[in-house]
């Protein structure tokens, strides 16, 4: 369907020359320039709006073939970079612009996608689950087909001229006006209108309704925080529109034992200085239910913040859930409180363990003998005097001894 409209409104024929399109321009913006002519705001609005893409050789060329809706199209995809109409009609609110000149149309303009968070737990990315998300939508209203009237038809807005902008023109100096786009108040961008007795019973001349759909993710094996998953065209429905995607963007809860790394699972255990000495068993449950018996042999030293793995144990891998990561465990060691046993028990045990290394006393009045205190590095009623030091700004730079060192160094 040929679309005439920014011809009429510049007066002149389709095939008239640049020149001819100037001079015209020129002409009907000096008699309708709202200085000149405040009662004409709107004329002058669509004069200049017809010019800018008249004037433009690559945006009158889109015209003459698909019409106003073909602009916007272009916009849209891109092609016009960075026009002065991509400014205007990038973002996507202008949806269902024109109503008429649809016939010449390329494809059709795609839907924003629809994003969802959803929470799941490391048991769920383990062992893989059905999630039911229950989610609403807009759907083409059955009633009307998506034409929002009874009788199919609709009117061009009288406001805007079909096209949905309303052109806004501020004095911000002597000569010097600013314009601005906005969408049309009267059709709320549409650019058309749907006479109240002739709109759709069922969505009121909207053209959709809203749905709530149920959707079924599979949250498979090995899955991981923040991966995605698309349910192809399942977002909103408008007419003249591909609708976009549904996305599921995996959130997962923090879980008491296990911190995921990749494939990995990480956990910490704290074990006794006697188990850390002389082996020890315990049960880790797993992310399936399992329970697994970690064992570890006598004399094989445990030492604080010590990491073993268990191959195998971690997450499934996803798309390969019969291969899995690692379990890696970090240890904690409880020492004993003080005064746990008699002195006499300590020089038995002393007996046992490795041999110290002999102290020699050295001799002269250089030799002070001191006591060592209790120190809480992160009880500043405990720091005494000189305590205030830890914590300012500078404590980078103080080097105090091994026992004095800052809790967050
Ligand atoms: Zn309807
Ligand atoms: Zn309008």
């Amino acid at each position: 369907m040929a679309d005439d409209r920014l011809y009429e409104i510049l007066g002149v024929s389709r095939n008239a020359s640049d020149n001819e399109i100037k001079k015209q321009y020129r002409k009907l913006a000096k008699e309708f320039h709202p200085d000149k002519n405040p009662e004409a705001g709107d004329k002058f609005k669509e004069i200049s709006y017809a010019y800018e893409v008249l004037s433009d050789s690559k945006q009158r060329a889109t015209y003459d073939k698909f019409g106003l809706k073909g602009l916007q199209e272009g916009a849209h995809d891109g092609f016009s970079g960075d026009d002065l109409f991509s400014q205007f009609f990038g973002g996507g609110f202008f949806s269902g612009f024109g109503g008429g000149g649809g016939s010449g149309m390329r494809r059709r303009q795609r839907g924003e996608d629809t994003i969802h968070p959803l929470k799941v737990t490391l048991e769920n990315m383990y062992n893989g689950k059905t999630a039911k998300l229950q989610l609403s939508k807009n759907v083409i209203c059955a009633t009307c087909q998506g034409k929002g009237s009874k009788s199919g038809q609709c009117e061009k807005c009288s406001g805007c001229n079909g096209c949905g902008l309303k052109v806004t023109y501020r004095q911000i100096a002597p000569g010097m006006v600013q314009q601005t786009q906005a969408r049309c108040s009267e059709c709320q961008g549409k650019g058309e209108i749907i006479k109240e007795k002739d709109r759709c019973p069922t969505c009121n001349g909207v053209k959709v309704n809203n749905e709530t759909k149920i959707l079924e993710v599979h949250v498979d094996k090995g899955m991981k925080e923040n991966q995605k998953i698309y349910f192809r065209g399942e977002g909103d429905q408008q007419p003249d529109v591909e609708p976009g995607d549904v996305v599921i963007i995996l959130q997962q809860k923090p879980h008491e034992v296990f911190q995921r790394n990749g494939d990995d699972l990480h956990m910490k255990h704290t074990i006794s200085l006697t188990e850390a000495l002389c082996g020890f068993t315990f049960l880790v449950r797993h992310l399936d239910g399992r329970d697994i018996v970690v064992k570890h042999p006598p004399g094989e030293v445990i030492k604080p913040g010590d990491v073993k793995a268990v191959i195998g144990e971690g997450m499934p891998i996803y798309k390969n859930p019969f291969d899995r990561g690692n379990l890696y465990i970090s240890f904690n060691i409880q020492f004993p409180e003080n005064n746990f046993t008699s002195e006499e028990n300590l020089k038995l045990i002393e007996t046992l363990l490795p041999l110290r290394t002999p102290f020699v006393m050295p001799q002269g009045e250089q030799v002070e003998e001191v006591d060592l205190q209790d120190f809480d590095p992160n009880d500043r009623s405990s720091h005494s005097g000189r305590g205030e030091a830890y914590a300012s700004d500078d404590e980078d730079h103080f080097h105090g001894g091994p026992g004095l060192q800052c809790a967050n160094q």
